[in-house]
């Protein structure tokens, strides 16, 4: 379940963090958005090293599909009417200059990356879409981005309209990454156990740092900042075709399926099966992806596939900018809604440049502090509906399994004495048991036979079938 990046860019080791070290900015967490971070830091002549968990890249960033755009699903019409007509251009400009910032980069450090110039579509099958994709088209021109409502494309099939992005792009995420990091200090399996004001303590040491960036996907610290309570996270597939299309774009469907696709040199990466992390217990999400492999590309056959997952914000605009307003040194990074790439970027100038003391022209529309009531309420209002629906599932109506009903291969929940257990039996008839409370926030995880993982739907923390920790905010593994 390697995904086609970690398959073809293995990269450099770093060491591990050992001791304590004081340094002017430190930022945790290795992906996209941290070492491009520390790389713009780096270039502002601010001492800065980065403290990754696993391995850089190792997070979400090595399972993206790797589009660079600014097309951001449909947005910048609901940005125009919920943050109104300036805040809407910054978002539209700060994506689209960080499109034209790694083309700079990429030229100017001579990466070697695939990097490639091409149009993103958002298209619909469907009739009733149509005027949703012309008024996305309308409200893109209207912010200046070179866009049009199309009828016809590429695609192994018609559809009912499209909107076309000119100028957009896509690459090598990992390859990217490991170049803008050869310059870096990078302490590699060192974890983050905590932060107390500057001071940021690891299993191994500590650092001592002026400034803190949290770049971890989800922070892990739960007060302050409430993360928890803005966000949820969001889970969907990919599979690497060969032999199905090379393609003119890069193309994502905005009707119910929601597939996406994209070439990597010959390889067509096809995604979608979307759903909220922790409510996939019926599975079926490969299957749902090679149903369609082999319809629209019968002769094609796959190579890889794998998952990703990112979070949700309440208001469809990352969390870029200071952490709380209790934390004036401390700085985030989240909330990318599968758009991390450009989002990744923008938090990187918005970052380096708040600590460099220079004022950013797109800080507004992104910052944490923000207050946006009108644009959450429809979200909030569905987490807390997800939340009180998983409440009453887990406690009331989750289906319950008797342990030698359960196959060898699959995992379920049992009861025992009163209290629900996580079962997994392997190939060889190992049996693996472990709490199903959420090691973050104590909510019940929920079986993925696609991954053979505890989700959780609260907040999104997965863990394997022994219970490690696979993805946070959680930031330790399950009771077993
Ligand atoms: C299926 C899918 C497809 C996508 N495709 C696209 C796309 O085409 N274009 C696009 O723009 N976006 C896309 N995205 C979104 C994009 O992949 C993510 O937004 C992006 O990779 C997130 O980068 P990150 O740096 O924030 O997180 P990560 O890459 O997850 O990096 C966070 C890092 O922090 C580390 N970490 C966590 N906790 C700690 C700790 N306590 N101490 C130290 N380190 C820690 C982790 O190990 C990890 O390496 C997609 C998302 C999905 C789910």
């Amino acid at each position: 379940m390697e995904s086609i990046w970690s398959k073809t860019a293995k990269g450099v080791e770093h060491e591990r963090l050992s001791g304590n070290i004081s340094v002017e900015a430190a930022v945790i967490g290795g992906g996209m958005a941290g070492i491009l971070t520390a790389f713009f830091l780096h270039q502002k002549n601010i001492k800065t090293i980065v403290l990754e968990a696993s391995k850089i890249g190792g997070g979400q960033t090595k399972n993206t599909t790797a589009k660079i755009t600014s097309q951001h699903n449909l947005i910048y019409d609901k940005l125009l009417k919920d943050f109104g007509e300036e805040k809407a251009k910054q978002y539209a400009n700060a994506n689209q200059e960080a499109i034209k910032k790694y083309a700079e980069i990429i030229n100017q450090q001579s990466i070697d990356c695939s990097f490639e110039e091409m149009p993103a579509y958002l298209y619909s099958q469907s009739q009733q879409d149509v005027i949703k994709l012309e008024r996305e088209a309308q409200a893109a021109k209207r912010l200046k981005i070179g866009a049009e409502f199309v009828t016809q494309t590429n695609l192994p099939f018609p559809v009912a309209g499209a909107v076309k992005f000119d100028s957009q792009a896509q690459f090598h995420p990992l390859l990217f990454l490991q170049a803008i990091a050869k310059d870096l200090t990078v302490f590699e399996n060192t974890k983050a156990v905590d932060v107390d004001k500057n001071r940021i303590i690891t299993e191994n040491g500590t650092v001592t740092a002026d400034y803190i960036i949290f770049a971890t996907h989800y922070p892990f610290i739960n007060v302050p900042g409430f993360y928890f309570a803005r966000m949820h996270q969001e889970r969907s597939y990919v599979l690497a075709l060969k032999d199905a299309q090379k393609l003119d774009g890069m193309y994502l469907g905005v009707d119910g399926e929601g597939l996406s696709f994209r070439n990597y040199n010959d390889v067509l990466l096809l995604g979608g099966g979307g759903h909220r992390t922790g409510e996939n217990s019926a599975g079926g999400k490969y299957k749902f992806l090679r149903s369609k492999a082999a319809e629209l590309y019968p002769q094609s056959s796959e190579i890889h596939y794998w998952s990703a997952q990112d979070c949700m914000t309440l208001d469809d605009v990352p969390y870029i900018g200071q952490f709380s307003p209790s934390t004036p040194n401390w700085y985030v990074a989240t909330g990318f809604r599968k758009w991390g790439m450009t989002s990744s970027m923008v938090s990187a100038m918005i970052i380096s440049d708040a600590i460099a003391g220079i004022e950013n022209p797109y800080a507004d529309v992104f910052s944490p502090l923000r207050f946006t009531p009108s644009a959450s309420v429809k979200n909030l209002a569905a987490d807390i509906g997800q939340a009180v629906k998983g409440l009453i599932r887990q406690n009331f109506t989750l289906p319950k399994a008797k342990l030698d009903e359960i196959p060898q291969g699959h995992g379920g929940v049992v009861e025992h004495e009163g209290e629900k257990i996580g079962v997994y039996k392997d190939e060889n008839e190992k049996t693996y048991f472990v709490s199903t409370r959420c090691s973050h926030l104590g909510c019940q995880v929920e079986w993925n036979p696609d991954e053979k993982s505890w989700d959780c739907p609260c907040h999104g923390s997965r863990f394997d079938y022994t219970g490690k920790l696979l993805s946070n905010p959680a930031n330790k593994d399950l009771g077993r």
